[in-house]
C-alpha cells in the first residue's frame, strides 16, 4: 500500500514535518518514504491511501490502562461518596471488577478498543482484573484486541486481597498467557495489583513463577496508603520492598509513583525501571501529584499512560501540561518538551520492549507501520520546534480520520473497519444492568 500526499510528523528522535510524501507499506511495516511523485512513479502498481494533505504520524501508545473501567461509565456508588482513594478501591473498583463475568470482560474491552482506533491510540498496555473469572479472562480480552487489529500488552492483576486460592490463579492466567502461542500484535507481561494487597510470600511466589526475561506491570505509591502498608509489614518503602522481591528493572512498569520519596527515584532510575504517570486519574482520584519533573531529570524513563479514562491520549497531554503548572503555581512548569519525551519518546522506547523487532512510534523506514491520519488545519505555523504546543492547544481527537496498525486500515475516513460500533454499544448497555446488580450486591457486602 502506497500512502500518498502525506504532511509527515515522523517523531524521530530529531522530529521532522516533511510535505507532500509518500510512505510504501509493507507486511506491517514502512518499507520506503519519499516524495509522493518519486515514490508513485516507483511503484505504479501499488494500491494507494490518498491522505490529501493530512498530518500522518505515528499513533499514540497508552502506558497503562484497565480496559475493565468501561462499565463504571455513569454508574453510581451506593451511600456517601468515597472520600479518599482506599475507600474508591473499597467501594468502586474492587465490587466491579467482582461483578465482571466472561461476557462482561469482552464487552468492557470491545468499547475501550472502538474508543482506542476513532481516537489514534494504536497500542494499549493493559492490567487487568476480574476476581469471579480469572482462568481464561486474558484470552477473552486478547480475542477482542485481535478482532480489532489493534496492538496490546496485557497481564493480569494479582492480589492477596480474594484469598489464596484467587492469588494463585492470577499468577497461573500469568504464566498461561506468556507461554501461549504468540501472535504478533500481542505481548504479555506478569501483573501485580500493588504492594498494599500483596504479602512477602505472594510476591515470592510471583518472582518464581516469572522467567527472567519478563518484566512485571505494577501499581505503586498511588496514594499514602501504599507507602504506610509497606512500612508496617517490610520496615521498608514500596520501591525498596518490590526491589527487595526482585521485581524491578527494565521490563517492569511502575503505574503512579505520587509518594514515592528521594530514595525511591533513585532506585527506579538505578535499576531502568519504567514509571507511567495518568494525570487525569490522579487528579480524579485526588491522590496528589508525582514529582514527575524530578523523576525526568534523575533519569527514570517516565511515560505517559490514562488509568482506564478514554484512550485518547492527547487529553492526558492536556492533563499533564496542566496539572503541574497549577500544582506548583508556576507556569513554568512542565513543558512542551518534557510531555513529548514522556508521551512520544519514552512510551515508544517501552513499546518496543514488548514488540521489540522493529522501531515502532516513529516513521523511519523499517519500522512498524502504526500510523494515523489527522486532519488538523493549523492557523499558525507548524514546524517541528513547535509541534507539542500545536497538539496541546490546536489538536482535538475528532480531527483523527484514519488509523493503521501493523500496516492495516482499522478506520478510514472516519469508517472503522474491524469493530461494529453501534453493535458493540447495544451489546454492552445490554450487558451494563446485570453488571450494575452484581455490583450492587458486592458493595452490600462492604458498606
Ligand atoms: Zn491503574
Amino acid at each position: 500500500m502506497l500512502i500518498k500526499n502525506a504532511t509527515l510528523i515522523t517523531w524521530e528522535a530529531e522530529n521532522r514535518v516533511l510535505n507532500d510524501q509518500a510512505l510504501l507499506i509493507e507486511n506491517g511495516h514502512i518499507k520506503e518514504t519519499g516524495s509522493t511523485r518519486e515514490l508513485q512513479e516507483k511503484f505504479p502498481e501499488e494500491e494507494h491511501l490518498d491522505a490529501r494533505g493530512q498530518y500522518v504520524m505515528p499513533g499514540s501508545i497508552c502506558a497503562h490502562t484497565h480496559f475493565y473501567g468501561a462499565y463504571a461509565r455513569g454508574m453510581a456508588i451506593p451511600g456517601p461518596a468515597p472520600k479518599d482513594f482506599p475507600e474508591i478501591l473499597q467501594k468502586l473498583w474492587w465490587p466491579l471488577d467482582r461483578s465482571l463475568d466472561a461476557e462482561s470482560i469482552e464487552y468492557s474491552v470491545l468499547p475501550c478498543l472502538v474508543d482506542a482506533i476513532k481516537h489514534g491510540t494504536t497500542t494499549l498496555i493493559d492490567h487487568h482484573a476480574s476476581p469471579n473469572a480469572i482462568d481464561g479472562s486474558l484470552d477473552i480480552i486478547a480475542g477482542a484486541v485481535e478482532s480489532s487489529g489493534l496492538r496490546a500488552v496485557l497481564c493480569y492483576e494479582v492480589t492477596d486481597r480474594d484469598g489464596e486460592e484467587k492469588m494463585k490463579a492470577g499468577i497461573r492466567e500469568n504464566v498461561r498467557f506468556l507461554e501461549r502461542t504468540k501472535n504478533p500484535l500481542l505481548a504479555g507481561t506478569f501483573g501485580l495489583h500493588a504492594s498494599i494487597t500483596l504479602s512477602d510470600s505472594s510476591l515470592d511466589l510471583c518472582r518464581q513463577a516469572v522467567p527472567d526475561n519478563v518484566g512485571f506491570h505494577v501499581h505503586t505509591a498511588e496514594h499514602e496508603a501504599d507507602e504506610y502498608d509497606s512500612l508496617d509489614k517490610s520496615s521498608m518503602r514500596v520501591i525498596d520492598r518490590l526491589q527487595k522481591h526482585g521485581i524491578l528493572g527494565p521490563k517492569t512498569i511502575t503505574a503512579h509513583g505520587v509518594h514515592f520519596d528521594v530514595r525511591e527515584i533513585q532506585i527506579l532510575a538505578g535499576t531502568g525501571t519504567w514509571l507511567s504517570h495518568q494525570p487525569r486519574s490522579n487528579m480524579n482520584n485526588g491522590v496528589g501529584v508525582a514529582q514527575i519533573e524530578s523523576m525526568l531529570r534523575a533519569g527514570i524513563k517516565v511515560c505517559l499512560g490514562n488509568d482506564g479514562f478514554s484512550n485518547a491520549m492527547w487529553e492526558e497531554w492536556k492533563a499533564a501540561y496542566l496539572l503541574h503548572k497549577v500544582h506548583h503555581r508556576d507556569p513554568r512548569r512542565m513543558g512542551g518538551y518534557d510531555v513529548t519525551r514522556m508521551a512520544i519518546y519514552n512510551n515508544a522506547a517501552l513499546a518496543n520492549v514488548f514488540f521489540s523487532d522493529a522501531p515502532i512510534g516513529q516513521i523511519v523506514p523499517g519500522g512498524y507501520a502504526d500510523l494515523i491520519f489527522v486532519d488538523y488545519q493549523p492557523n499558525t505555523p507548524l514546524t517541528a520546534g513547535n509541534l507539542p504546543w500545536h497538539i496541546i492547544f490546536g489538536f482535538q481527537q475528532s480531527m483523527v480520520t484514519t488509523t493503521i496498525v501493523g500496516g492495516k486500515v482499522l478506520m478510514r475516513n472516519r469508517e472503522l473497519l474491524t469493530l461494529d460500533e453501534k453493535e458493540i454499544a447495544a451489546k454492552a448497555r445490554e450487558i451494563a444492568p446485570k453488571v450494575w446488580d452484581r455490583y450492587q450486591n458486592e458493595v452490600a457486602r462492604v458498606m
